[in-house]
């Protein structure tokens, strides 16, 4: 038998409850990350095949993320290789650039590790929640989403691959990329049913973990 995948899921705020349940469903087994586990570089995050960081508030969680020592241990293992999957808020965490609904560059707390400028609130007060269905490439021709006071990624590094893009007030911009083991989405796949896009995630980890030995942790 396979063992099972061992996911972290950052459970500091936001929509984590659904992604534990999600990746249950798919298989894995899941630890909510609150503290740093042990005091190394990774902070005992390196048990994990892959972390998921939520929705929620990007502000909000930088914040407790800088309060609980736990932005350089996530940003060592990213840094590693090891797979990282930001929804919604979690997307805005691990991008490089941050700037506000009217395009003014932002200061907050995040990881850098995506090679993206993304947009906070991107889609404006009338439609500010909605649920759709788009091609992911990769993932599946029909991906149900949910999106939330959602972000877009206005614009990104020639490493980082568009999945998905989806008409906005300034025409059609990237809402899933990846870049290497780093995976966002501006949307909520975790308040669907559909778990495809969690199941390629998982696909990412399981291929990490296959190959660990060599990645150094
Ligand atoms: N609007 C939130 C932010 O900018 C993200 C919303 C979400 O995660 N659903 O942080």
């Amino acid at each position: 038998m396979v063992e099972p995948l061992h996911i972290g899921v950052l459970a500091l705020q936001g929509a984590f409850r659904e992604h534990r349940l999600m990746l249950e469903r798919c298989g894995a087994e899941v630890t909510e990350i609150r503290r740093p586990f042990d005091t190394s570089a990774f902070g005992g995050l390196e048990r994990f095949d892959g972390i998921v960081l939520p929705g929620g508030e990007s502000t909000t969680m930088g914040r407790l993320l800088t309060d609980w020592h736990l932005l350089e241990p996530l940003r060592e293992c990213g840094r590693r290789g090891m797979p990282l999957f930001g929804t919604c808020a979690g997307l805005i965490l691990l991008c490089r650039e941050v700037e506000g609904p009217d395009g003014r560059l932002l200061t907050q707390p995040g990881l850098g590790l995506l090679d993206a400028r993304v947009r906070r609130n991107a889609f404006g007060r009338q439609i500010d929640s909605f649920e759709t269905e788009f091609p992911v490439r990769g993932v599946a021709e029909n991906c149900r989403a949910v999106f939330i006071r959602a972000p877009v990624i206005v614009s990104c590094g020639t490493d980082v691959d568009v999945l998905a893009r989806v008409d906005g007030p300034e025409g059609p911009l990237p809402v899933a990329v990846r870049q290497g083991n780093v995976l966002g989405a501006a949307f909520h796949p975790e308040l669907t049913q559909d778990e495809r896009f969690h199941a390629f995630f998982l696909d990412m980890c399981r291929k990490w973990k296959d190959n660990r030995p060599a990645m150094g942790i």
